[in-house]
């Protein structure tokens, strides 16, 4: 039988447990799921590609059909050539529906055969981002219940505590 191929795209700047609970839960339906990091030159990142593909990777090395790959491709060129059967993306909030209708309408008009699936966030995870972990590191306050163990590390690296 045919390989179901999953693909989730995103920034992961840096990957929190809110990315991690959409990534297993995939990781549970699809036979393979490629993490795409989006090697976006238009967005500063704080932590750069490689970073990025380290830290998903050894929060995700639990997971064995999982694969990290980075791409500056258009998104349905890549799911395309990796014969993707569907683009996951989480939904947190109803912020999030309308620009992901947006993107998964485009998708879908470029190529029908893709399809684009949503996994409606946890409801612990729903107000979590990648950019508010980081506003919260950046003054030094407590990650550790949202971001993996070695995210919570290269946080405090990248902000370190004034020496006195
Ligand atoms: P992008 O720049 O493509 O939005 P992100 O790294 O911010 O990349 O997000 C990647 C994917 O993870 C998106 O589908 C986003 O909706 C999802 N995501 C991010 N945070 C959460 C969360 N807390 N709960 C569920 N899904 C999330």
């Amino acid at each position: 039988m045919k390989e179901t191929i999953g693909i989730c795209p995103g920034t992961f700047d840096p990957i929190t447990n809110g990315h991690l609970d959409i990534i297993e839960r995939a990781a549970k339906v699809f036979d393979i799921i490629y993490i795409s990091v989006l090697n976006n030159s238009s967005k500063k990142p704080l932590f750069n590609l490689d970073e990025r593909m380290e830290l998903i990777r050894l929060s995700t090395s639990h997971l064995a059909n999982v694969h990290i790959e980075s791409s500056a491709d258009l998104l349905i060129q890549y799911a395309k050539e990796k014969k993707a059967t569907a683009i996951v993306r989480g939904l947190r909030a109803v912020s999030d529906f309308e620009y992901e209708m947006q993107i998964a309408t485009m998708n879908r008009a470029l190529d029908p055969g893709v399809e684009t699936f949503f996994i409606m966030t946890s409801s612990k995870y729903s107000f979590l981002s990648s950019s508010i972990v980081k506003e919260v590191a950046k003054y030094h306050e407590d990650i550790g219940e949202l971001v993996p163990e070695v995210v919570a590390k290269a946080l405090r690296i990248k902000f370190p505590r004034e020496m006195n």
